[in-house]
């Protein structure tokens, strides 16, 4: 039998005080039916129209629909719009029994409507102010269109430029992937959750997602403790320790468990370890999943041990909604499980002031001035500028002479005002991309002429996220107007890359050169004139090595959101002194992959045994990468000198250093501190990153610099999980990437 409905009016006491979140969550859940609880658990994808279950949100459309109106779902996910979630939220507020408020969740990634550079290329800014800028912003849109809950950042390292996701995350280090992590989440989330301006942020996806064998999409990680603990955990342990309200679990495996069943990652470590009291998504329909992995034999069983290992909310499978009772009444889960889980779901709801006010993000008429403002899009531009890292300037190529020049324009992606919004960018129009052509129009009076060379897709590729690309392979018919348009000008501009949509989930790429005939163009173009600016637009690191010799001038300017063209206009016309550093290593080949800097040294380095052949080697390529991390140039120069360290207490080494603008413009250099622990209990990179600072100098002006090396930065884990400080020697280098040479060392007892 239903009970009658009641509102939880009673968490307020009968003299007018206000509960305490937590006893109001009690007092909400002594009303809750198991069912109930169980609801709260559950999370449907969109399946509404403006009036009611969509006909094209699949023949379950119904079904959900009637779980809404039980109390039987928890949040929903891909709605937007005020008006649409305001229907929504009326049903659960409104026709269920305890009436309690829906969380809304959603993709922002990189920008809800306006979108900004993907994850990757804001992380080459290094800028850890503008980045949360970025987050803050997103926050403000999202909210206003009626989300409160974003499944960003996802702080999953990844060394494998094989993998699609690698442009939604911060690159390969775990030191600059969990400042980036901390910045987005603060920025999301701001001080007050409550505020209209601001949503829960969710870290993703725990864990080891990244590790995907062969970067191979969805497949399995497997992956020592060590490494674990000391590059796939620390972006999560300091978004925990930052305040982040939800967690995502993952597709994949680690060590043959799936993550979402995976009761070391999620109740020991994230919810005992690290005391983490919000809530826990599956990835989509990852608790199914579980049985295609092999793992469980029915949804029953994926139900009962995604909640036993501390999955609390099902995203897509309808495991939870369908078995989670029955397994409750049959003993075998306790209903404390449920309890937990319902209460760290309710939690966040309350920190997020739905249950003050449902609607208090269902606002049209502020939905209709927030969204897509143009301070938004000066932030975007400022946020593009700072992720373009300059890869090579040979006989000062750029910045380009903005009068009198004859320049050619060439490249598909030169043309495209989609491309550049990437992947992830579901609540984003196409076309609503500066392209380059509209950004140099803007900057000079130069004469530029553009000819397409090739397309980069074929014409019948759907350029939607949910479809594959298919590339052009073969059509060069646009080579012959290129090679003449290049021949009489002064200098050609090449755009050439992935498309956006060649990147992102389940995007995985076997060849990491530049797709199609790309490169067979490029040096068509290099025969007949060779002062050539190669600007790549791409969502992962690309070899290219033929390009990194011949090619004078390479600007990597990634997927750089709406106003890309722009970014790149001011930045080859030197308005904007480029400042970029890749945060993920280039290789030379993709059979060097996965390749990072903070590797471990092998028994037998680059030329340290006297015999050549027994090296740590490849017979057909050298070891060493295309572009190392951290690695980026600048219209300007910069030295280094005087480095020092000083003991500042037992665990507390400062290291200080002169920086020296060397050149004729101002300039920002982000300065890059790495230690090497040289003899441990268990073996140490042969550099780690341990700070940075981003500086901004005038021409000849010299900085000192300092940097403060604390327990925090000086120990490591062990493969049990322990945190901690050996005695004994360190190497500390400075520098603007991660080939820093300048160095010293220092010793702890
Ligand atoms: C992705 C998640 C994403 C979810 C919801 C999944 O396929 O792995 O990162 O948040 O879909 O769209």
């Amino acid at each position: 039998s239903t009970p009658d409905r009641v509102t939880p009016k009673t968490t307020t006491t009968s003299n007018g005080m206000q509960l305490d979140y937590e006893k109001r969550i009690d007092s909400l859940l002594n009303l809750m039916t198991l069912e109930e609880k169980i609801g709260q658990m559950n999370q449907y994808s969109g399946f509404w129209d403006a009036t009611g279950p969509s006909p094209k949100a699949g023949e379950d459309a119904d079904s959900k629909y009637k779980d809404l109106k039980k109390g039987l779902v928890g949040s929903m996910l891909n709605v937007k719009g005020v008006a649409q979630i305001k229907a929504l939220q009326k049903i659960a507020v409104e026709d269920t029994r305890l009436g309690i408020p829906l969380i809304f969740g959603y993709d922002v990634i990189h920008g809800f409507k306006t979108i900004g550079p993907i994850p990757l290329a804001e992380s080459a800014s290094w800028d850890l102010e503008t980045i949360k800028k970025s987050a803050e912003n997103a926050a403000e849109e999202t909210a206003a269109s009626g989300i409160n809950w974003t499944f960003a950042p996802m702080v999953d390292i990844s060394r494998d430029a094989r993998w699609g996701r690698v442009m939604e995350g911060a690159g390969e280090d775990p030191y600059l992937g969990s400042k980036i992590g901390v910045a987005r989440v603060q920025g999301f989330q701001g001080d007050d959750l409550s505020s209209p301006k601001t949503i829960a942020a969710c870290a993703k996806h725990f864990a080891a997602y990244g590790f995907a064998e062969a970067g191979r999409e969805y497949n399995t990680a497997d992956i020592g403790t060590s490494t674990l603990y000391n590059i796939v955990f620390p972006p999560f342990k300091a978004v925990t320790d930052a305040g982040v309200r939800t967690f995502m679990n993952a597709f994949n495996l680690v060590n043959d468990i799936p993550a979402t069943g995976n009761v070391f990652l999620q109740r020991d470590v994230l919810k005992r370890d690290w005391g983490f009291d919000g809530f826990i998504v599956s990835d989509w329909g990852s608790i199914g999943e579980m049985t295609t992995h092999g793992y469980t034999n029915s949804d029953k069983q994926a139900a009962e041990l995604a909640v036993k290992a501390g999955s609390d909310m099902d995203m897509e499978s309808s495991a939870y909604v369908k078995e989670l009772a029955q397994l409750v009444k049959e003993g075998k889960v306790e209903e404390a499980l449920i309890d937990d889980a319902a209460r760290r779901i309710l939690r966040v709801k309350f920190e997020l002031g739905l249950f003050e006010d449902p609607y208090r993000y269902c606002d049209a008429d502020y939905e209709k001035t927030v969204v897509g403002k143009k301070a938004f899009h000066d932030d975007a531009l400022d946020m593009a500028k700072k992720s373009i890292v300059l890869l090579k300037n040979e006989n000062n190529l750029l910045p380009l002479k903005k009068e009198g020049q004859k320049i050619a324009l060439i490249g598909a992606l030169a043309n495209d005002k989609t491309s550049p919004l990437g992947n992830w960018r579901i609540a984003a129009d196409d076309g609503t991309a500066v392209s380059v052509i509209e950004g140099l129009a803007a900057y000079s009076d130069n004469t530029v002429t553009y000819a397409k060379g090739a397309d980069v897709l074929t014409a019948d590729s759907k350029l939607s996220f949910a479809h594959e690309v298919t590339v052009n392979e073969t059509d060069k018919s646009g080579f012959s107007e290129a090679i003449s348009v290049a021949k009489t000008s002064d200098v050609v501009i090449m755009v050439l890359g992935e498309h956006g949509l060649q990147s992102g989930e389940a995007r995985s790429r076997t060849q990491i050169d530049l797709p199609g005939v790309q490169q067979s163009l490029l040096e068509e173009i290099y025969k007949v004139n060779q002062n050539i600016v190669l600007v790549l637009t791409n969502g992962r690191p690309l070899a290219i090595p033929w390009a990194a010799e011949h090619i004078p001038a390479i600007v990597e300017a990634w997927h750089l959101g709406v106003q890309s063209g722009n970014a790149i206009a001011q930045v080859l016309y030197g308005d904007y002194n480029p400042s970029g550093k890749l945060p993920m290593t280039f290789p030379k080949n993709v059979g060097q992959v996965p390749i990072f800097y903070n590797n471990k040294s092998t028994g037998r380095p680059d030329g340290e045994t006297n015999d050549v052949v027994f090296w740590s080697h490849y017979i057909d390529e050298s070891n060493a990468p295309l572009y190392p991390f951290g690695y980026g140039l600048s219209y300007t120069s910069f030295t280094y000198k005087n480095l020092t360290t000083q003991k500042t207490a037992a665990r507390h080494i400062t290291v200080t250093v002169e920086l020296t603008n060397t050149g004729q413009v101002k300039g920002k250099e982000v300065v890059q501190l790495y230690i090497h622990d040289k003899y441990a209990s268990t073996v140490r990179p042969v550099k780690e990153l341990k700070g940075f600072e981003l500086v901004a100098l005038e021409p000849q002006e010299t900085k000192t610099i300092t940097f403060e090396l604390t327990e925090a930065e000086l120990g490591f884990y062990t493969g049990q999980g322990e945190y901690i400080i050996e005695p004994g020697e360190f190497d500390v280098f400075l520098g603007g990437d991660s080939n820093a040479k300048l160095s010293t060392t220092f010793s702890l007892d």
